[in-house]
C-alpha cells in the first residue's frame, strides 16, 4: 500500500541538505504515482521500458515528473530509454556508453548519467568494475550528448549492514576522486546507511508504495 502523505514527509523532513528522494515505481500503478506527486514528489525510477511508456502516457499531464531509468540496460532498449527518461542509472559498459552518446546525439538529447559500478564481483549484478572504469575513464569523458553526473551502485544482497557501509563508502570515495558530485546508492533497507556515508540520491521503492504487484 502507498505510504500516508505525513509518513512520507517525515522521511523528506529526515534527509539532510543536497539527498534527493527518486520513488521507484516499478511494479506500482500510475494511480500510486499519480498519488506521490501530490505529496510534492517529482522524481520516479522505472526498470523496464515496456512498463515505463504507458505509464509516463497516462501521467503526460503531469509536465513536472522527472524520470529516472534504473533497470538493466540492454541495446536495444537504448534508443526509447533515451526518448523517455531524463536520467540513466544504470550505465555499467563503455560499449552503452558509446550506444547512449551516438543515439543521444541522433535525438538531440544529453541524458544526465550515473556510471554503475560494482566494488565487489557479483554475477548477478551489471556494473564496472572499479579498476575498468578507471581504465575506461579517459574514452568516457570524452563522449558527447552524455551529462555524467555520478555512480550508481547496488551492494550483494547478502551483505550485512557493515559491508554496505563499507561498501557505499568505497563508492563515495571513487566519486570523489573522479570528481563526480553524485552518488546513487541505498535503496528501501540500507537508505539511511547510504546517506551516512554520502549517498546523494536514494532509491526507494517498497518503503513508499507498499510491496510490489508484479
Ligand atoms: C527496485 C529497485 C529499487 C527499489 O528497491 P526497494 O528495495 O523496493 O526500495 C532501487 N534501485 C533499483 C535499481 C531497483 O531496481
Amino acid at each position: 500500500m502507498l505510504i500516508g502523505s505525513s509518513e512520507f514527509k517525515l522521511i523528506k523532513d529526515s534527509l539532510p541538505l543536497g539527498v534527493r528522494l527518486l520513488a521507484v515505481s516499478k511494479g506500482h500503478s500510475q494511480e500510486s504515482i499519480r498519488k506521490l506527486s501530490g505529496f510534492g514528489q517529482l522524481d520516479f525510477g522505472e526498470s523496464r521500458l515496456q512498463e515505463a511508456v504507458p505509464k509516463k502516457n497516462d501521467l503526460n499531464d503531469l509536465k513536472q515528473l522527472r524520470w529516472h531509468f534504473v533497470g538493466s540496460l540492454q541495446k536495444n532498449k537504448v534508443r526509447g530509454v533515451v526518448k523517455e527518461f531524463d536520467f540513466i542509472h544504470s550505465a555499467d559498459s563503455l560499449p552503452l556508453l558509446e550506444r547512449i552518446s551516438r543515439i543521444s546525439q541522433e535525438e538531440q538529447k544529453t541524458p544526465n548519467i550515473f556510471l554503475q559500478v560494482k566494488f565487489r564481483d557479483d554475477p548477478k549484478k551489471g556494473g564496472f568494475l572499479k579498476q575498468d572504469l578507471l581504465n575506461s575513464w579517459p574514452n568516457i569523458i570524452s563522449l558527447k550528448n552524455i551529462n555524467l553526473i555520478g555512480l550508481m551502485t547496488i551492494p550483494p544482497i547478502a551483505f550485512n549492514a557493515r559491508q554496505r557501509k563499507d561498501l557505499f563508502c568505497e563508492c563515495r570515495n571513487l566519486a570523489n576522486h573522479l570528481e563526480l558530485k553524485e552518488c546513487s546508492m541505498g535503496m528501501s533497507n540500507d537508505w539511511q546507511e547510504a546517506i551516512e556515508v554520502g549517498a546523494t540520491w536514494i532509491r526507494l521503492g517498497s518503503l513508499l508504495f507498499g510491496k510490489r504487484q508484479t
